[in-house]
């Protein structure tokens, strides 16, 4: 595994993640991506998978600026890596609201966003995401993108909501949406769930279930896209 690359890759194998990394994100990772993707690995070591991957990165500037994205949001920052991917794709004059009620590991991250010159386009809100997207809700605020990327267990509710605040061709990003893979295991990883990572299979099952609704939303477009550890691409239609 490359320096701080964590990843418990969804394709074939860890060599077929280290090909895609080594090929084709590698060289374009930003500095200061690279920068933060370590100091995570070395402050949070395994946690660091929250993250999203360097090839998953690249996909979503690419995505931000063939929408021509200048207004976005992002629940859930953790140390930021989505974050200053985002803040680097928009324009000098674009705007993310990043959401989060952990600041302690955005002030990991932060010294690179500054140093990258994007800062002044984040407005970090230390919260809980309900409260703030009340708040954006009763102010009448329009999206072009949201990137989810937080409690897993609350996204179909956070969806209800992303749908009034994204506008109409605007779209919504849920990260984690194949659940390492698990989502098409017959049985549960007790292992895991004991050893690791409380809430790992409820928020399995919440995954799941968010994926079965948002296959049949009538409200929008959707792509799921094996990348990182999977993310479901949603366009509001209606
Ligand atoms: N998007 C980040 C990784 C986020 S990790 C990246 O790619 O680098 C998940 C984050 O969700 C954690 O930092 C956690 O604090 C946050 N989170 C958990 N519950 C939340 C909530 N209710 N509202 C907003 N963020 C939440
Ligand atoms: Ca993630």
């Amino acid at each position: 595994m490359a320096d701080a690359l964590v990843c418990k890759t969804i394709l074939k194998s860890e060599a077929l993640q280290q090909y895609i990394y080594d090929v084709s994100a590698k060289g374009r990772e930003h500095k200061l991506l690279k920068e933060i993707r370590e100091a995570t690995f070395k402050r949070y070591r395994w946690q660091a998978i929250m993250a999203v991957s360097p090839d998953q990165g690249l996909f979503l500037s690419i995505l931000l600026k063939l929408m021509n994205a200048k207004k976005t949001l992002e629940i859930g920052v953790f140390t930021g890596y989505s974050l200053l991917t985002t803040a680097l794709a928009l324009p000098d004059d674009g705007k993310i609201i990043a959401v989060d009620p952990k600041r302690e590991a955005y002030e990991i991250g932060l010294p690179f966003i500054r140093e990258a010159g994007v800062a002044h386009k984040i407005n970090y809100i230390e919260s809980e995401a309900f409260p703030v997207l009340d708040e954006l809700l009763k102010n009448g605020e329009q999206f072009d993108f949201v990137f989810v990327d937080a409690d897993k267990p609350n996204y179909k509710k956070y969806h209800e909501k992303l749908l009034k605040l994204v506008k109409l061709g605007g779209a919504i990003a849920y990260d984690n949406t194949l659940w390492f893979g698990t989502v098409a295991d017959k049985e549960e990883d007790d292992l895991v769930e004991t050893t690791y990572w409380k809430g790992f299979t409820e928020s399995k099952h919440a995954i799941m279930d968010l994926n079965s609704s948002l296959a049949s939303d009538p409200r929008i477009e959707v792509s799921q896209i094996s990348i990182g550890d999977g993310v479901t691409l949603c366009r509001r239609i209606v």
